[in-house]
């Protein structure tokens, strides 16, 4: 799609950056069916969150609002960095992964550039590097979805500038084996930078997330979280990268000043310290409610791809068409994600909600399918 934006004095390279997709929100498909119920079951968001101690410092913050936060960011950042065995040296704070990842395509990206990303993968990462001038390489994944990590490696050119990788990925929710990855990261040519993006990090079972502290020391690796999905603060825009200090110094020089909030900050923090025991208790029932629906999914017919994550991956049965599908499930309230624009039109990608919110997905599923 062209925006004729040329005739406007724009950047060239806005011509060919496509608008990013965001899900339906629950106001707008209300008022668009006439409903009395939606369930929001497309953004990946944790239906949980904030956690008590969040939300507590998110009301104490708001005396403050009156004066800029620190500019360094100073309480979180020392407690990312010892939570993550890191020195605060080693950590930049951005408003949601989404803009630190547009920072670091601006970090890193020049004109001619060639960044490699996953089909599919999160599309945010081609239309930064898009932005910034870079071309695209799309390495499709392996048939049971995992990243083909030996075509990467076999793709790189003397111009390939940034490798960008999303564990567990999205919008699949399939990890890549800690080892391979792990390998893949301590090996990959030096000219090459790869940022790791872990928004779902934290919903890996135990033992299969990859260890980032070492290869940070020496690698060109840049490793991005977020408190949207995992700690449900999807609406307070907070996320980090983890990275060597000279890199974090860079990134803090060009990344905007201020742009997290004080009430993200308090949240982020109080939610870190005090918060963990219920993140945990949800995690699980989560992962529970995964399994549930997986399974229901399952009997209707639908292929189920194994996620890490806190949703899943599905194809349709029957070669039902899934904009189509979401279209339906939204005029009865449900709100879950199509694929065709990641180049799946027979898959739909649901994010796990509460256990009632489930049912009512499989409940207005059982109507249509
Ligand atoms: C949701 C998501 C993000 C963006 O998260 P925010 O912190 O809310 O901006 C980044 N990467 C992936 C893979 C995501 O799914």
């Amino acid at each position: 799609m062209k925006n004729n934006v040329l005739n406007l004095g724009l950047r060239k390279q806005v011509d060919d950056c496509k608008p990013y997709i965001a899900g339906e929100t629950e106001a707008a498909v209300l008022k668009k069916y006439g409903l009395n119920e939606v369930v929001k079951l497309g953004s990946n968001e944790n239906p949980f969150g904030p956690y008590d101690n969040a939300k507590k410092a998110m009301q104490e913050s708001i005396n403050l609002l009156n004066r800029y936060p620190e500019d360094d960011y100073v309480d979180l950042t020392a407690t990312l960095a010892e939570i993550n065995n890191l020195s605060v040296t080693n950590i930049a704070l951005g408003s949601g992964a989404g803009n630190v990842i547009e920072t670091v395509a601006r970090l890193l990206l020049d004109e001619g550039d060639e960044v490699m990303v996953a089909k599919p993968t999160y599309r945010l990462y081609r239309e930064v590097s898009i932005l910034m001038g870079a071309t695209i390489k799309d390495i499709p994944v392996n048939s049971d979805f995992t990243y083909d990590l030996c075509a990467m490696r076999q793709q790189i050119t003397n111009k390939t500038k940034l490798i960008w990788l999303c564990n567990p990925n999205n919008p699949t929710g399939v990890i890549s084996d800690k080892n391979e990855l792990e390998e893949f990261i301590a090996t990959v040519g030096e000219n090459v930078w790869i940022v790791l993006d872990e928004a779902y990090a934290d919903f890996i079972n135990d033992g299969q997330r990859p260890e980032i502290t070492e290869l940070l020391q020496d690698k060109k690796l840049i490793v991005i979280r977020t408190f949207s999905k995992f700690y449900g603060m999807a609406g307070a825009r907070v996320g980090y990268i983890m990275a060597q200090a000279p890199v974090i110094k860079a990134f803090d020089t060009i990344t905007e000043p201020f742009c997290v909030n004080r009430v993200g900050l308090f949240a982020a923090r109080a939610t870190l310290l005090n918060d963990q025991d219920q993140a945990a208790k949800i995690k699980d029932f989560l992962l529970k409610e995964r399994t549930r629906v997986s399974e229901s999914l399952t009997a209707k017919g639908f292929l189920v791809i194994p996620s890490s994550s806190n949703f899943i991956f599905a194809k349709l049965p029957n070669n039902l068409d899934s904009t189509e599908i979401c279209e339906q499930l939204m005029a009865k309230g449900v709100i879950i994600r199509e694929c065709n624009a990641w180049g799946y039109p027979e898959y739909v990608r649901i994010t796990v909600g509460k256990k009632e919110e489930n049912d009512f997905l499989l409940n207005k599923l059982e109507e249509i399918i």
